[in-house]
């Protein structure tokens, strides 16, 4: 992978000095010392300065939503079709050489809703439906590695959220909307500052997988904290979002641009006569 050979360099050249330093040295008490300088001189290369091999600069946060607006997007960018989404986290592509890959949407985490099933995954694959239609154009922006040990494309995704340009990460909206949390942190941390501001928002208004005390942890999500079914044809105790107007309960509440929902529990709707949005949940 070309973006790979960039920072594979760098870390083989920053290993050798460390290396080197420790030789010289002979100390172990100064191996702390170097590693903090080996771990400053790689923070201060990730940064604002990062280039990929190809040399075109590593734009900010929003520097790239300019450079979106425009549609000069530099070439660690890859422009991308929607093909289907598969759960909050990820989302077949169809890239612009042809190939079909699927996006690992990189630093989140959402609760499980292919093979199994966790609560609020359906509500998180939802969310990523709703955002991410079949057709639309969206950008893949890659940090570091570009595949994962699946041999799925890693990277943050990026949508117009309105059909305005109005430019948005999904990584970061999906975690201020409560319905993943901030995690698997390697070797890519361009936004990781975004990402916990958002997750900070989250937790702070309690939203979605907040909601429960210890249901997100640092691993996933406690399943044994979870509202449990009753026995009348599965309706539970998750928030949903109804709309008057069409007696019709979202997942979200601003699903398909919907103003002035009114937000209960799963029963409450049913009870009240509302049914469920079959593009929130199918
Ligand atoms: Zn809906």
């Amino acid at each position: 992978m070309r973006l790979l050979t960039a920072k594979k360099t760098k870390n083989i050249l920053l290993s050798g000095i460390l290396g080197f330093s420790l030789f010289l040295s002979g100390c172990s008490s100064d191996l702390k010392i170097l590693t903090q300088v080996y771990q400053q001189v790689s923070n201060v290369q990730d940064t604002s300065t990062e280039e990929n091999s190809s040399g075109s600069k590593v734009l900010s946060y929003d520097e790239l939503i300019k450079a979106l607006k425009s549609g000069k997007v530099p070439d660690y960018v890859l422009k991308a079709t929607v093909d289907r989404v598969i759960d909050g986290d990820t989302v077949k592509l169809k890239f612009e050489d042809g190939t079909n890959e699927s996006l690992r949407i990189l630093l989140i985490d959402t609760p499980e809703d292919t093979k199994e099933k966790q609560y609020l995954g359906d509500v998180a694959t939802s969310f990523a439906k709703n955002s991410l239609k079949k057709g639309d154009i969206v950008y893949v922006e890659t940090d570091g590695a570009k595949t994962d040990k699946y041999g799925r494309y890693l990277g943050y995704l990026w949508y117009d959220s309105t059909g305005n340009k109005d430019y948005k990460m999904y990584n970061e909206e999906v975690v201020r909307e409560g319905l993943a949390r901030v995690g698997y942190i390697y070797d890519a941390v361009r936004h990781l500052d975004k990402m916990k501001a958002a997750q900070y928002e989250a937790q702070k208004s309690k939203k979605n997988i907040w909601e429960i005390d210890g249901y997100a942890t640092d691993k996933g999500f406690n399943q044994s904290l979870t509202p449990t079914s009753d026995n009348s044809g599965g309706t539970n105790s998750k928030s949903v979002y109804a709309n008057t107007s069409s007696k019709k309960y979202h997942s979200t509440s601003d699903a398909h641009g919907m103003k002035n929902s009114t937000k209960m529990s799963e029963a409450e709707a049913k009870k009240a006569g509302y049914s469920a949005c079959k593009t929130c949940y199918n």
